[in-house]
């Protein structure tokens, strides 16, 4: 057998929520299915990192369910101890809506609904072509995937590029709907303090003004030993920044986190998003480029600019394939 080569059912590029939600549903029903990520781990942008035994979540912060459906698999997640309520708001503005938090921390929730999956991660795929009545993934790492269907959940750009690179060619209405959707950037600081932060309970807000689009205690959150604190910055201030120094632009954005701080910096890190959230969402929960065979584009583009809404696009994706 070429080492090289696979084939399968479906494809699903991309390990976030979208595409795990997907895939799952799609080996339910019966298909061979292979997830493909270039991360080193499951979960895209429910993100957690450790940094000298503190625990940050530095992508999404906290999970709200309003469809019921996504509701019952928040759910079973808590059942399996994967997630559990964090907070009904934050000051100020609390509204009685269950904000959910991983556990032990964000990524645990992709960890979960990645069982039983057959991944491959650090897969970056490169160019998705059309062979003869099948799709063929082309990967960085020399592999080719060759399946009867394809989910592709990146942020739209980079599904576009693939489909570019692999000579596919979208009708002009497709294309030109696809391009408009945008994504605001965001510049994450993670900073571990030597001590408590003054973040009032339950351990985030989001400033009305100034760089800082939200700031979180880690350990009020319940997910950190020790006090760490994300900081995520405006898409304005992330934008003018993105080209510049990271450990400067992270310096600034802490100065402005100041009188949230309380106490002294150990260290911090700073990770950039360029596809933080999409700023326009499409009108259709997932879009059906070919119906055979089927490719559908699917993610947070599609159904909301959150977690459920990824999750609800997931769905929608399998339903297409499986409807087809
Ligand atoms: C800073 C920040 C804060 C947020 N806060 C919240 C919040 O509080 N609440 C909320 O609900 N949502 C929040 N979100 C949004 C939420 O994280 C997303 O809506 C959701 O996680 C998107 O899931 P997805 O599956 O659509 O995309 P992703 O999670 O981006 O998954 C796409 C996957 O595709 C993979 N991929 C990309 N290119 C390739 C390639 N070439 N080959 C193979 N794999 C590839 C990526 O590695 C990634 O794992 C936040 C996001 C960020 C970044």
């Amino acid at each position: 057998m070429d080492e090289t080569q696979q084939t399968t059912d479906v494809l699903v590029i991309g390990a976030g929520m979208a595409g795990l939600i997907a895939a799952a549903e799609l080996q339910r029903a019966g298909h061979r299915v292979l997830v493909l990520d270039k991360g080193r781990g499951v979960g895209g942008r429910l993100a957690s990192r450790r940094i000298d035994g503190a625990t940050f979540d530095h992508g999404a912060q906290f999970i709200t369910a309003r469809d019921p459906r996504f509701a019952a698999l928040l759910e079973q997640c808590r059942q399996t101890g994967a997630a559990e309520e964090w907070c009904l708001g934050f000051a100020g503005g609390a509204d009685g809506h269950a904000r959910w938090r991983g556990k032990p921390a964000m990524s645990a929730v992709a960890k979960h609904l990645a069982l039983g999956l057959d991944l491959h991660l650090e897969m970056p795929v490169v160019a998705l072509r059309r062979a003869d009545d099948c799709w063929r993934a082309e990967t960085t790492t020399g592999r080719t995937f060759t399946t009867g269907a394809v989910v592709l959940t990146p942020p739209v750009p980079q599904s576009l590029a693939m489909l570019d690179a692999g000579g596919i060619v979208l009708a002009p209405e497709m294309r030109t709907r696809l391009a408009a959707i945008e994504y605001a950037r965001c510049l994450a600081v993670m900073a571990v303090l030597d001590g408590p932060s003054r973040i009032p309970p339950p351990g985030g807000l989001a400033p009305a003004d100034g760089p800082i689009a939200w700031i979180a205690d880690n350990a009020l959150k319940g997910i950190s030993a020790e006090p760490a604190v994300t900081i995520h910055a405006t898409h304005a201030f992330s934008l003018k920044h993105w080209e510049r120094d990271r450990q400067e632009s992270g310096r600034a954005l802490l100065d402005a986190a100041a009188p949230w701080l309380g106490a002294g910096i150990r260290t911090f890190q700073v990770h950039g998003w360029r596809y933080s959230k999409p700023m326009q969402v499409d009108e259709e929960p997932c879009v059906v480029v070919s119906q055979s065979p089927p490719l559908v584009l699917a993610g947070d583009a599609f159904a909301g600019p959150r977690v459920e809404g990824a999750a609800l696009s997931g769905w929608a994706a399998a339903e297409a394939i499986l409807t087809k």
